[in-house]
């Protein structure tokens, strides 16, 4: 689910590369059909442009499969503060029928959640087994990480009553080709504005810091804890632990791309509206990952961006 989305397309990609079929569904409401379109040639893949909520697409594909990623949910914090019912109404009702339908056929799920889930985070860098410290509810930011919360309680509700086959991982900020920067993300937005020479937008004082992960990395993740029986019935975090504050990514990404855009520093209030409330800091601690499946990045925020910086260069 998600398919045509930035994760999915890349996860689509590598499974069919390693000779399994893949059918995606996806109601391109974030996704695009783009992603997928070189993709569609292959006599191992298949598609439905259709939402997760439906039941009968859900049902026949469902069957049909022997494992599912379920990706599809409403992303971005810029997107979910503009339409937060859209976004509670996707990441549980979404979830809610991918795992009744899975349910039906005994069929394995890897759920997607989120480090947003940490929310504020109650210490660094955050374990799979930490509290959780959310804002209030009236903070619309805070109702992604609650309704991703659910899918997780759900996930886990079907593992031990049902004995359903389930695996939850909580992604953390990942980067790489085909991203967009339309939904806030910062580096695809960074990357675009340095290589128009346009300012390079710093939210906030810029002190606050992030690890970015490239897809490729989580894409192998994704691959080796769906083969790993151990890995069922647990959550695991996947992200890189190289932290970056965003005003050093701005100028990085200036650096790396040879470009001459100068950085301006844009109010909180400007950039998402009044009352939002940002994370100083997001560190995964990745050793549960680690020491299930072996599985840890191999390249670094260096690498990454130039790969990025490239992939910009010769789409525009
Ligand atoms: N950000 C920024 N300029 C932008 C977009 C985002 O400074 O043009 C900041 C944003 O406020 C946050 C960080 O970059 O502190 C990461 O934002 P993103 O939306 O990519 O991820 P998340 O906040 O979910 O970690």
């Amino acid at each position: 689910t998600g398919g045509a989305g930035f994760i999915g397309s890349h996860l689509a990609e590598a499974l069919l590369q390693s000779g399994h079929s893949v059918t995606v569904i996806d109601d391109l409401s974030t996704g695009r059909f783009e992603n997928i379109a070189h993709l569609t040639g292959s006599a191992n893949f298949e598609f439905a442009i259709e939402t997760i909520s439906d039941r009968i697409v859900m049902d026949r594909l469902v069957s049909r499969c022997d494992l599912i990623y379920h990706l599809a949910a409403a992303v971005g914090v810029k997107l979910i503060v503009q339409d937060p019912v859209h976004t509670i109404e996707t990441n549980v009702t979404g979830t809610n029928m991918v795992l009744k339908t899975a349910l039906r056929y005994r069929k394995k799920v890897l759920i997607a959640s989120t480090s947003e889930a940490y929310g504020k985070g109650v210490r660094f860098p955050f374990s799979e087994e930490d509290d959780v410290l959310l804002g209030a509810t009236s903070r619309q930011r805070w109702a992604y990480a609650a309704s991703k919360m659910v899918d997780e309680f759900l996930a886990f509700a079907y593992y031990r009553q049902y004995e359903l086959p389930v695996v939850i991982f909580r992604l953390f900020n990942t980067i790489g080709p085909r991203q967009t920067g339309s939904y806030g993300m910062v580096v695809p937005g960074f990357v675009q504005q340095a290589l128009a020479g346009e300012p390079v937008t710093v939210y906030g004082d810029g002190n606050q810091s992030r690890c970015f992960c490239d897809v490729a990395d989580v894409v192998r993740a994704l691959v080796a804890l769906a083969e790993h029986r151990d890995a069922e019935g647990q959550l695991f975090n996947i992200g890189s632990m190289e932290e970056v504050t965003i005003l050093e990514l701005a100028r990085k990404v200036i650096d790396l791309s040879g470009s001459g855009s100068q950085i301006t520093f844009i109010p909180y209030e400007e950039a998402y509206g009044p009352g939002f409330e940002d994370m100083r800091r997001r560190v995964p601690d990745t050793s549960k990952i680690y020491e299930t499946i072996a599985w840890a990045p191999r390249l670094s925020l260096d690498d990454s961006l130039k790969r990025l910086i490239d992939f910009y260069k010769t789409d525009s």
